[in-house]
């Protein structure tokens, strides 16, 4: 029998938090990128599992010698990647004592710590961001579900659909319910249309200008059309720092049109909204104060391991009305008078995800949390003008923070077929040297290379190599 002792968790637990001091003071010698082909790992495991126990040690020695060469190293300071996610050591200390507690906070009463640690985190998250207190928040795992979420209580919020209650069935006769959201939006805005029932058709896409911003007269533009179409426009998602580019919606005017056309606006800045926390970058959510909803990840920017996405809105009754639904075995005495987060969103157990909002908040201090922040704007700048510079590449997107768009253009190399071609073979090559990840998006059916400098890890010094490898795999490839 495994021997469940705290004697026996003190013993065992020094193997692990040996293994990951190591682990990060070798972080930089493993190679981001693994190089393993797919279905490796899984032949290297057992079919089926082990009828005996075995020890941490034989268990340790399989993660060293099939799992970790699978590993993707996203914690690297090379890693500049998609969007990147990296955990400071407070946030791995809370995610351990989180799985400590195992508590289940789906009510006050089921974990009475848990609820009021995010109540006070979020406020404090609230005050960093400069939303006025007019913003209720929540954590959910993702920006994936906070839109979602937002989207089902955009749907709850309008009158004479009742969709929560009689479904979709009982809309004969009603006007369609359409959303928008940018050509550049995120792919969870049409996963969340999915969900709330709002199907793909029902998502029109707006066109974007130069800057791969929203343009707000198409907007107004679509919902005029739509209405004249018979469609019930109810929703527009605005994305400040989209996915491929980090470009910036115009909140203000597409917050004025919502206005005028009663329309939720849900604001999606997963990645980019943490970098209004500096306070030269606050613009960033101007017009935010005129949204319904807003979704920004801590875990993207904010030095938390994976996951810990925040929604805030100003409708928290009209969350609730659209989730609420409360069985005898979950009513309490205190109902009345605390949050029970349960009411807000689909999922019913929560983890104690306010315990990585409070710890990197403490640890850093918001003095801290800013310094590193605009350090990596200040390396997107810097990375931005090396590309500006160099006769070999060329920016195919502005940098308004710290991501940088850019591909290759060899003197040689007329055709855009063959430019693209070529980008994609410089992006392989370049990762797989191991020394860094960058991962890829299409501009105007042209292949870019995107570098995202966001990891908690990461230096002038690492963003310098990076640049060189760059220019040393160009000169190979040429
Ligand atoms: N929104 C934007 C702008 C994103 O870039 C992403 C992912 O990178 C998401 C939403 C989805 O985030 P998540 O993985 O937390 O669901």
């Amino acid at each position: 029998m495994i021997d469940k002792t705290a004697e026996n968790i003190h013993n065992s637990s020094k193997i692990f938090v040996d293994w990951v001091e190591k682990y990060f003071k070798e972080l930089e010698n493993y190679p981001v990128l693994p190089s393993v082909k797919p279905g490796e790992i899984k032949s290297k495991l057992p079919e089926s599992p082990p009828a005996k126990s075995e020890s941490y040690e034989e268990i340790i020695s399989d993660l060293d010698n099939i799992i970790l060469p699978g590993v993707t190293h996203w914690n690297h300071p090379k890693f500049m990647a998609y969007f990147n996610s990296s955990s400071s050591d407070p946030g791995i200390f809370a995610e351990l004592l989180s799985a400590a507690f195992n508590i289940n906070g789906m009510l006050w009463k089921s974990n009475p710590a848990s609820t009021e640690l995010e109540e006070v985190t979020l406020n404090w998250f609230r005050q960093m961001l400069g939303l006025d207190k007019s913003f209720w928040g929540i954590i959910y795992d993702l920006a994936s579900t906070s839109t979602m979420q937002a989207i089902v209580a955009a749907r709850e919020s309008l009158e004479d659909y009742s969709i929560r209650q009689k479904g979709f069935g009982a809309m004969a006769g009603k006007p369609r319910l359409r959303m928008y959201a940018s050509e550049h939006s995120h792919s969870s805005i049409d996963k969340g249309a999915i969900v709330a029932g709002i199907g793909l058709d029902g998502v029109r896409k707006i066109p974007i200008n130069s800057k791969f911003e929203m343009i707000p007269e198409e907007l107004e533009r679509a919902i005029t059309e739509d209405k004249a179409n018979g469609w019930k426009p109810f929703c527009v998602v605005a994305t400040v720092g989209t996915t491929s580019t980090t470009s910036i919606d115009p909140v203000p005017e597409i917050a004025a049109i919502c206005k005028s056309e009663n329309i939720w606006l849900h604001v999606d800045a997963a990645h980019a909204g943490v970098a209004a926390i500096v306070p030269e970058m606050r613009f960033l959510l101007d017009g935010v104060e005129n949204a319904d909803s807003i979704v920004i990840n801590p875990h993207k920017w904010m030095f938390m391991p994976i996951d810990i996405s925040v929604l805030f809105t100003k409708h928290k009754g009209i969350l609730k009305q659209a989730f609420s639904v409360i069985p005898d075995y979950l009513k309490t005495d205190e109902d009345n008078e605390v949050t029970n987060y349960m009411d807000y969103g689909i999922q019913l157990g929560r983890r104690f995800r306010g315990l990585k909002l409070w710890f990197v908040i403490r640890r850093y201090g918001t003095e801290g949390l800013i310094e590193i922040i605009r350090e990596h704007l200040r390396l997107g700048k810097l990375f931005n003008s090396w590309i500006n510079e160099s006769k070999n590449f060329e920016l195919l997107a502005p940098t308004p923070l710290s991501t940088i768009c850019f591909r290759a253009v060899p003197p040689k190399i007329k055709t855009e077929d063959l430019l693209n071609t070529f980008n994609k073979q410089l992006m392989d090559n370049i990762n797989s040297t191991g020394k860094v990840f960058l991962s890829h998006t299409i501009l105007n059916g042209k292949f870019t290379i995107r570098v995202v400098i966001s990891g908690i890890r990461t230096k002038e010094k690492d963003v310098k190599e990076v640049w060189q490898i760059i220019n040393d795999e160009f000169y190979k490839l040429i």
